[in-house]
């Protein structure tokens, strides 16, 4: 009963994530026309519509489960830089819940976690780097320091987090990805990564309320 309602209760969030690419789809487009490429938006959208439709074929039968099936969908999909770092980020936080059972707060944190550490390595960014990691790093954080009020209060702090570490990613000079050949012509536009990411945790924190 719990195990279905905590995978229900995950599917709801992948649904909520992809309903936001779609509704920013444009605007993380326009970010990344600035700073790179202008597919980000488009990108994202493919990735978590190909996941909707994994998932409906697939039947987990864990949120574990759940976010593997996602991070297949985005890797083979999303493409670009943001494929392979997104499709790390849900694999690893896949590996970090539980096998069974409702994941706890101290799990969601830990995915959050394992997550950031997965980008972080696969990337090679670290914060500064004007990338998604300035958005998911201080959610990670946020997240750490929420306890004890729940799943969905730990993701709205860390959602806020991101929103703002995003915010802060317009004075900087890209290091990492497209946007540093642009060299300090990259200054003055938010990261359309960790804007996307700061997206991502806002509507996961929704789908929990
Ligand atoms: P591409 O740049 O290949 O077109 P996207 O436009 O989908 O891919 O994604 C670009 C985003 O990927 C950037 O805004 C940045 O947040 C992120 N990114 C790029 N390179 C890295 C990296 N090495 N580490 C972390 N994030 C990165
Ligand atoms: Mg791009
Ligand atoms: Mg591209």
């Amino acid at each position: 009963e719990e195990k279905v309602d905590a995978t229900e209760k995950t599917l709801g969030v992948v649904r909520e994530m992809a309903a936001a690419m779609e509704e920013h789809r444009a605007e993380l487009t326009q970010l990344d026309s600035a700073i790179g490429d202008g597919d980000h938006g488009t990108n994202m959208h493919r990735g978590f519509q190909a996941a909707l439709e994994r998932l409906e074929t697939s039947e987990p039968s864990t949120p574990a489960d759940v976010l593997k099936v996602v991070s297949m969908a985005l890797v083979s999909k999303v493409g670009g830089a943001a494929g392979p770092l997104y499709g790390t980020a849900f694999l690893r936080a896949s590996s970090a819940l539980p096998g069974e059972g409702k994941p706890s707060a101290a799990d969601v944190a830990a995915a959050l976690e394992a997550a950031l550490q997965g980008i972080k390595q696969r990337g090679r960014a670290e914060p500064g780097d004007k990338t998604m990691v300035d958005a998911l790093e201080p959610a990670v954080r946020a997240a750490r320091e929420s306890g004890g009020e729940g799943v969905a209060a730990m993701l709205r702090a860390a959602a806020s987090a991101a929103a703002e570490g995003a915010e802060a990613t317009i004075p900087l000079t890209a290091r990492k990805g497209r946007a540093s050949y642009l060299g300090a012509r990259s200054a003055g536009h938010k990261d359309p990564g960790a804007a996307s990411t700061a997206y991502l945790l806002a509507a996961a924190a929704r789908a929990l309320e």
